[in-house]
């Protein structure tokens, strides 16, 4: 059966640990959906990024994997290589991301626009991670040019540690722990602060994040 529930904003007065899913629409039949992004220049939205996610209970269910369908077909669509569950308004520890790193097999070197497509589809390398830990960081540093989905537009150097040691349950709910580095361990680590509610523009100095925020308030505007 097909149905569709909006909730409203009013949702957002909710406080305390409880799920906060708001603003989500969904009009499927079984097929994934793209949901809409919130952004800093709404101060809504901005109330809910800022929000601390809770831990999954229970385990990857079905209802669980849905909503990580969902979020990489909304990733994919922005385009973006990362996303925090909270960045669509729904605050549990689950990130998604894609590097576009997938190991290539065949011959996808096909001709013109379907070949091009055909190529990036074979790259695509969807990872997923409920309730992300970093059990061990280095003390080497990495600088990477930063962007964000929540932050469009918007992007300056941020330094983070160059390796990490990470834990967390994977689409199967299998626990599975790794040490990552480079693009990986830059990207886990930006969309792992989105659970605690910060945003890459808080590493910056106060004079570029405020820069940041005017920037983004200023392009919704003439999009308006
Ligand atoms: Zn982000």
């Amino acid at each position: 059966m097909c149905y569709e529930i909006t909730f409203l904003s009013a949702s957002l007065r909710v406080s305390g640990p409880e799920i906060l899913t708001f603003g989500s629409i969904r009009p499927t039949c079984g097929g994934m959906a793209i949901r809409r992004i919130l952004t800093i220049d709404n101060a809504a939205d901005l109330a809910v990024l800022k929000r601390i996610s809770v831990p999954v209970e229970g385990g990857v269910t079905p209802e669980l994997r849905t909503l990580m369908d969902d979020m990489l077909e909304t990733m994919y669509a922005a385009p973006g290589i990362g996303l925090a569950a909270v960045q669509i308004g729904d605050t549990r520890r689950v990130i998604v991301m894609d590097l576009g790193d997938g190991v290539v097999e065949g011959d996808v070197q096909a001709v013109g626009d379907a070949g091009e497509a055909a190529d990036e589809q074979a790259r695509r390398n969807p990872r997923y991670f409920v309730n992300p830990e970093i059990v061990w960081a280095s003390d080497e540093l990495f600088t990477y040019e930063e962007g964000c989905l929540s932050v469009p537009e918007v992007f300056d150097a941020v330094e983070r540690p160059a390796r990490i040691r990470l834990r967390y349950l994977d689409y199967h709910g299998q626990s599975v722990e790794e040490e990552v580095e480079g693009l990986y361990a830059v990207c886990i680590q930006h969309e792992m602060d989105h659970l605690e509610g910060v945003l890459f523009i808080d590493h910056l100095s106060r004079l570029k994040r405020d820069r940041a925020v005017a920037k983004v308030k200023k392009a919704a505007r003439l999009a308006a």
